[in-house]
């Protein structure tokens, strides 16, 4: 924690605990008014200004937060998917036969979950970071852009994935929602015949990473140091995001942000 500078770390813990001079916290201290300087609610908390200030969200200030989490993931996504391709074995090769003494009773043996990348070396990623995304046609014609799309040609699998940075007590309701959105898409890819999952995720704004997260990272196979790091980097990208959102939150411009 001593390497997070000062400043980030007090609005870490200050923010978990909605202890930051936010108008509606310092009308509660002090009988202060002070209305949005985006929007003009009247004193907004700390939930407002990082995620649900409708001036902040048309300007585009979630987006680019969620665009800076959505790159980390990706770029996670895309080891994974190369490590993988070099990962393809003969299936027969990867179940050891086990040989059981006379008499003695066979130990059950657990296989260690395998990844649902295993079995194909030609998955293609792609992600919707410049809100350019174009679903793959050989697959199946929408308008719908997930965040993230997995497919592998050989196989016809398709895994999608839709991260949303929410206030944190809003997890669940943003993963209900998307987990709505993608059902007739994957259905139709189904149709189409293909395998397909979609995998809705969450990593709150305040740095909190949904277990939605933690279990999509585990099923594409990133698992022990590599998932604790993964889940490091994904909360501080969102942390840091937000802290500036903070910081930025009387500044009525917001111009396209250097990363
Ligand atoms: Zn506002």
């Amino acid at each position: 924690m001593w390497r997070i500078p000062q400043a980030r770390l007090s609005f870490l813990i200050r923010s978990t605990y909605d202890t930051l001079p936010s108008p509606s916290n310092l009308c509660l201290w002090y009988g202060s008014e002070e209305c949005c300087q985006l929007c003009n609610a009247p004193n907004p908390n700390l939930q407002h200004i990082l995620s649900s200030c409708k001036t902040a969200l048309t300007q585009g200030r979630y987006r680019w937060r969620h665009d800076r989490v959505l790159r980390k993931l990706a770029e996670i996504l895309e080891v994974r998917r190369a490590e993988s391709a070099r990962e393809r074995r003969p299936l027969k090769l990867r179940r050891p036969i086990h040989f059981v003494r006379e008499g003695g009773g066979a130990t059950k043996i657990t296989q260690p979950q395998r990844s649902a990348l295993a079995g194909s070396c030609d998955w293609n990623l792609r992600v919707d970071l410049d809100r350019q995304l174009r679903f793959p046609t050989e697959i199946t014609t929408t308008n719908l852009r997930p965040d993230i799309i997995l497919w592998s040609a050989t196989t016809r699998a398709v895994i999608l994935a839709e991260l949303t940075v929410p206030w944190e007590g809003g997890m669940e309701a943003a993963h209900e929602r998307k987990k709505d959105r993608y059902l007739d898409l994957t259905a139709e890819c189904r149709e189409a015949g293909w395998s397909a999952v979609s995998y809705p995720v969450e990593v709150g704004c305040r740095g909190f990473v949904g277990t939605s997260t933690q279990r999509f990272l585990k099923s594409m196979g990133v698992t022990g140091p590599k998932l604790r790091n993964a889940m490091k980097v994904l909360a501080e990208e969102a942390e840091q995001g937000s802290f500036w959102l903070w910081l930025r939150r009387k500044d009525q411009a917001w111009g396209k942000q250097g990363s």
